[in-house]
């Protein structure tokens, strides 16, 4: 897909959502609109449950419904940050090149060792997620796609099961870099580019900072990002975008065009949407309320269950809550560089985060509340297991 396809095809969903009729829609929510006839047309239907005047509650209960039949289980991965050194400039972003206040990091082997022994020795937890910025010139690039390719390997060495990375965008040529630290077509692996925002001109003045170069502007070559990954022969993908960036309308309907045709490539999709969060020199006050995003998530989940929503600790508790019987992956930690400690809760100093959360709790303690309350999380143990190789327990 590119953009031009993908403005084209988002104005006739738009179109066509102002036609269905609401009896119709209300037709569908039974079957959870599974019939052929529904096949090419669900990002207009979606649009139009999400305008429609039926009651939010009745689309969460039917979606929570349509999750559990695919799955009744969860999944969780904890975040590192290596770094916060970044060259592209998002406005809304804490770690932008331009922020000159922001203390710059970065996690050597010793450091990214310890991290991943504390996450798996004492929260316990088997799924990880490496990011860092984007940067502009080739042979950054390069070595950062071979950083964060040494990182997946060690992570999946250390014993865990599941990992997700978030540099940015990725040509062929990187991906190729980070994959010669993989098994080939390693399914735990899933590439993580949000595009923020699907609308070209928000992108150009969000992102791009009005034609200023930054090695994020290309909005195409993100777009592009996902089709790369899958002709090196990975499946995993997890398209995301801002909620509150740009009229969620046509966020809508062009990001379940994305997952569309990304799930016609047979992609494992995760869909994440976060919302903004305060950064330093920020404040990123979220345009978008609880029962709005709440209905989102439900219409998502409805239409497409087998996109497993990803929610993480931007959100606080009692919206986690409620979100939870609606997604699959619930990714708690801190978006600080490196974080996490052997006692007490990860750091989150707006002085060196990508942006500040509300939620400190241990991931051990976020979980293990979710396994209290019935929930079956994968990747997370609640009592430490031993690790096969043994030696590389005390690598450093
Ligand atoms: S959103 Fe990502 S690419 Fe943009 S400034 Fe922040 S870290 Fe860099």
């Amino acid at each position: 897909m590119d953009s031009n396809e993908m403005v084209r095809a988002g104005d006739e969903f738009i179109s066509l959502a102002g036609s269905i009729p609401e009896a119709q829609l209300l037709d569908g929510l039974g079957c959870g609109f599974t019939r052929p006839e529904h096949a090419g047309s669900k990002p207009a239907l979606a649009l139009a449950l999400f305008r429609s005047a039926i009651p939010t509650d009745d689309i969460y209960r039917l979606a929570k419904a349509r999750v559990d039949e695919i799955s009744a289980s969860k999944e969780t991965f904890v975040p590192i940050f290596l770094t916060n050194h970044c060259e592209a400039d998002c406005a809304m972003c804490g770690m932008r090149t331009s922020n000159g206040e922001l203390h710059r990091k970065f996690s050597g082997r010793s450091v990214v060792d310890e991290q991943l022994r504390i996450l798996r020795d004492a929260e316990h937890v088997r799924g990880v997620g490496f990011l860092t910025g984007e940067y502009a010139d080739k042979f950054t690039r390069y070595v950062n796609a071979f950083y964060v390719g040494w990182a997946i390997n060690r992570a999946l060495s250390y014993g865990f099961e599941k990992v997700f990375f978030n540099i940015g965008s990725m040509a062929p040529d990187e991906i190729a870099v980070l994959a010669d630290w993989l098994e080939p077509g390693d399914e735990r692996i899933t590439m993580c580019v949000f595009q923020e925002t699907y609308d070209l001109e928000k992108y150009d003045s969000v992102i791009g900072r009005r034609g200023r170069h930054t090695p994020k502007a290309d909005f195409d070559k993100r777009l592009r990002s996902f089709e790369n990954w899958l002709d090196a022969g990975f499946k995993a993908v997890n398209p995301g975008f801002l909620v509150g960036l740009h009229d969620l309308d046509q966020e809508l309907v062009r990001i379940l065009h994305h997952i569309d045709g990304l799930k016609a490539r047979d992609a494992k999709i995760y869909v994440s949407l976060p919302r903004l969060r305060p950064a330093l020199g920020v404040s990123n006050k979220t345009k978008i309320g609880d029962d709005a995003y709440i209905r989102l998530i439900s219409v998502i989940a409805l239409l497409y269950p087998e996109a497993g929503i990803v929610i993480t600790t931007r959100e606080d508790v009692e919206f986690q809550d409620r979100a939870l019987p609606l997604i699959r992956t619930l990714s708690p930690g801190s978006p600080d560089v490196s974080p996490y400690r052997w006692e007490g809760n990860a750091a989150n100093d707006v002085e060196s985060s990508q942006f500040v959360i509300p939620d400190h709790r241990r991931p051990r303690d976020i979980l293990s509340r979710l396994k209290g309350n019935g929930y079956d999380v994968r990747y997370f143990e609640h009592a430490p297991r031993p690790h096969p190789s043994g030696e590389l327990r005390t690598a450093s």
